[in-house]
């Protein structure tokens, strides 16, 4: 079919492509011809152990589909050695899938530094090393995409996850920052929450849920984001997952604007807190700088009452 998006001659690393999603995303690219780097460091979901098998599985798969593909078995805390398999092995990186993830749930009231250490380790750091290893490439060849994974559990938080929250939500400061930065290179970076059966969800979800909830499904949206058609889409955030994509962004309230004076007090911040959390008229802030836009108004105030 001409009008498929295809991948020939590109070069997508994909994290966590063991298993799950990573691992749906590693056969699509390899049939649509991309060469793909398969990292996966063979660990349980929780973190433990390590293994070549994972990585070779999915190797193998897309060989014997006719793909090209090479394995990698470092964590991603070791980006540098992630992207180098990538650039040993085909010469080029053009596609990053940030997507190697574990859980490690557990009350806040119960929660270890241990638990919050390696969720920090494994999302955050594995992510930015990844990025940082491909980003001179990219830079210099004008040209990158980048997927960051998100969790609904990070947009709005998850009892008994409060470190995979905060790892997650990391992932939307992260991307943005990208997007801005990488744009006039040509870079786009765009973050996914997506919901997929895997071992991560089997043991939260019903069957008859999972079944509708294939990796697969996942996959459509992120081909479109990191095809070179898209020239513009980034520094986005989306959920996706069943057939389900849908786009997220930040919404303020109208808010109150007080004079910031001597009459600026707890108070009169109480006499319009209505003001504060009325939606009626929202604002969809996309920086730091509209927000200095609104102190400029605050300037034309008279005192509080
Ligand atoms: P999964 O457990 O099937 O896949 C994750 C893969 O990452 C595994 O193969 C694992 O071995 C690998 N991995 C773990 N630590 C690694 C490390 N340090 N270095 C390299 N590889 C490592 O889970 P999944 O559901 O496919 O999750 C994929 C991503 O999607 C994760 O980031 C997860 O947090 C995110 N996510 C998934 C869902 C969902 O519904 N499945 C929801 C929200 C977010």
């Amino acid at each position: 079919m001409s009008d498929q998006l295809r991948f020939d001659g590109q070069t997508v690393v994909v994290t966590g492509a063991g298993g799950g999603l990573g691992k749906a995303y590693a056969l699509f690219f390899g049939a649509r011809g991309a060469n793909v780097v398969v990292n996966d460091l063979g660990g349980s979901f929780k973190g433990e152990g390590a293994s070549s098998k994972a990585a070779d599985v999915v190797v193998d798969e897309i060989k014997q589909a006719g793909g090209k593909a090479v394995a990698n078995y470092d964590s991603v805390e070791n980006g540098e050695a992630v992207i180098d398999t990538a650039i040993k092995a085909f010469g080029r990186i053009d596609v990053l899938l940030n997507n190697a993830g574990i859980l490690r749930d557990v009350s806040f009231k119960n929660m270890t530094d241990a638990d919050w250490d390696l969720i920090m380790k494994v999302h955050v750091t594995g992510a930015y090393k990844c990025a940082r290893a491909a980003w001179p490439h990219f830079r210099k060849q004008k040209y990158g995409r980048v997927i960051n994974t998100a969790s609904a559990a990070g947009l709005f938080g998850s009892f008994g996850q409060c470190n995979y929250s905060a790892a997650k939500l990391a992932q939307v400061g992260f991307t943005e920052t990208l997007a801005k930065e990488g744009i006039k290179y040509n870079i786009l970076c765009n973050v996914i929450a997506p919901i997929a059966a895997s071992r991560m969800t089997e043991t939260v979800m019903p069957p008859d849920v999972l079944e509708v909830l294939k990796p697969d499904w996942v996959v459509p949206l992120v081909a479109v984001l990191v095809h070179p058609s898209n020239k513009t889409e980034t520094g986005s955030i989306f959920e996706v997952g069943g057939g389900h994509m849908a786009k997220l962004r930040w919404e303020r309230s109208n808010g109150a604007l007080l004079k910031a004076d001597s009459t600026f007090t707890p108070e009169s911040l109480l006499a319009k807190w209505d003001d504060v959390n009325d939606f009626s008229k929202p604002q969809y802030a996309s920086g730091p700088a509209d927000f200095m836009g609104l102190l400029e108004e605050s300037k034309k105030l008279d005192s509080n009452p």
